[in-house]
């Protein structure tokens, strides 16, 4: 399959034809659009519009079965055992939210131990930070190496009988590197420890399997699949979510409300209270099914174009790489020795080159490599040589004014 093949499914390239020096390298952010997902959305909007799971009419039917059955291939996507293992949020942060205010109901007590990682997203830390304050919890974390890899040998000491639950991200959003989670939830499950893995990174790049990764609750963003805003799933074990109150309160949750009391519905909808973003979910389900029919060109093209960022990237004196070009995703962050972060942003901004510079929401993680920040490339299947080549050169000329 061509490269341009790929690209031609995102409208937002045709457009600016006029325009072929847009280089788009900040797909962690968020990725660009096919257009099946736009049409997707558009056709439900001008087409279809009705709510879910309400009405007897036939429209709100043909909604209700649309959405389930993407409840269903989402699970399958991640090859849950079940679409009731399946919950509808705004994304991964409201996903991090959702898990940490219903286990603090009951499920962590004072003296739990919490394990996070050095290098996890903001949205990964500050939910559990917070309830650590809020329950007397204890957050440890997994340290990284120099390079911001993390270093698991130690990790019989920092998961232990005292840890309640790790969260831990598949990929790291602001190095690219893929993380052992696999050994992390083994040495977890070994002490009956909950496992949430937020995998915000990881669903654009990889497969996922949730019964193989063995965790008890996994994250995505439906915006950095090629799927809309506004949308995400949390995964969780059906055992697990059952013996869980619900998150917010109001329609669609309920099973029966009077004023002596409430009963609330089974999974997956207990989780899922008021009007959820139909479009969305139906967006996503679009998007998932691209990945799925070219899960190998998309591949292929990743690992083509990361090569060629690599090997340019590497002609550059005094560049830093950080995290681990063995074991990626296709991103990469770096330094160049006397050169600010932020001047470099603003000038390949100029030649038209989308990239990311700062902390990438994960400021701990640069504190522990005593960096401020990192440039980072993001690479996605639309992405071509060219683009790349592009970058490299823009890339040498701009350094020529800035040392
Ligand atoms: N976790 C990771 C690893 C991320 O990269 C991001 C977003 O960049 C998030 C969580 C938060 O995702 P969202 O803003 O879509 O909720």
């Amino acid at each position: 399959m061509s490269e341009s093949f790929l690209r031609q499914q995102f409208p937002i390239f045709q457009q600016l034809n006029d325009d072929k020096s847009w280089v788009y390298f900040d797909n962690g952010a968020t990725t660009q659009k096919p257009q099946i997902v736009i049409d997707t959305v558009n056709r439900f909007y001008s087409q279809q519009n009705a709510n879910v799971h309400r009405a007897s009419h036939r429209a709100s039917a043909a909604a209700t079965e649309a959405f389930e059955q993407t409840r269903k291939d989402v699970a399958a996507f991640i090859n849950a055992r079940s679409e009731k293992e399946i919950i509808w949020t705004k994304g991964t942060t409201e996903s991090v939210n959702l898990i940490a205010s219903v286990l603090a109901k009951g499920h962590l007590s004072s003296g739990d131990e919490i394990v996070l990682s050095a290098l996890e997203h903001h949205a990964n830390i500050v939910p559990w930070q917070q309830i650590a304050n809020e329950h007397g919890l204890r957050l440890k974390i997994i340290p990284v190496d120099e390079n911001g890899v993390l270093k698991v040998d130690n990790i019989k000491n920092v998961i232990t009988n005292k840890t309640a639950l790790v969260a831990i991200s598949h990929v790291s959003n602001a190095l690219g590197n893929i993380n052992p989670v696999a050994l992390i939830i083994a040495q977890a499950k070994k002490h009956g420890v909950l496992t949430f893995v937020d995998g915000a990174q990881a669903v654009a790049h990889m497969s996922v399997d949730v019964q193989a990764l063995d965790c008890d609750f996994y994250a995505f963003s439906g915006h950095k699949v090629f799927g809309p805003t506004g949308i995400g799933v949390l995964y969780g074990r059906q055992v697990l979510l059952d013996g869980l109150p619900p998150y917010q309160m109001g329609g669609e949750m309920i099973e029966k409300v009077s004023f002596s009391g409430t009963t609330f519905q089974g999974l997956p909808f207990k989780f899922e209270a008021g009007t959820p973003n139909i479009a969305g979910v139906l967006g996503l389900g679009a998007a998932l099914a691209f990945v799925r029919q070219h899960r190998a060109a998309i591949h292929t093209q990743e690992q083509a174009l990361y090569t060629a960022l690599i090997e340019g990237l590497q002609s550059i004196d005094g560049i830093r790489f950080w995290g681990e070009t063995s074991n990626s995703i296709c991103t990469q962050s770096f330094t160049i020795e006397g050169v600010n972060n932020q001047d470099l942003g603003v000038l390949l901004n100029e030649h038209n080159i989308a990239l990311r510079v700062g902390h990438h929401c994960a400021m701990p993680l640069m504190e522990a490599l005593g960096i401020e920040g990192t440039v980072r490339i993001s690479l996605s299947c639309y992405n071509t040589l060219e683009d790349v080549s592009r970058f490299v050169d823009v890339l040498k000329r701009v350094l020529c004014t800035l040392r």
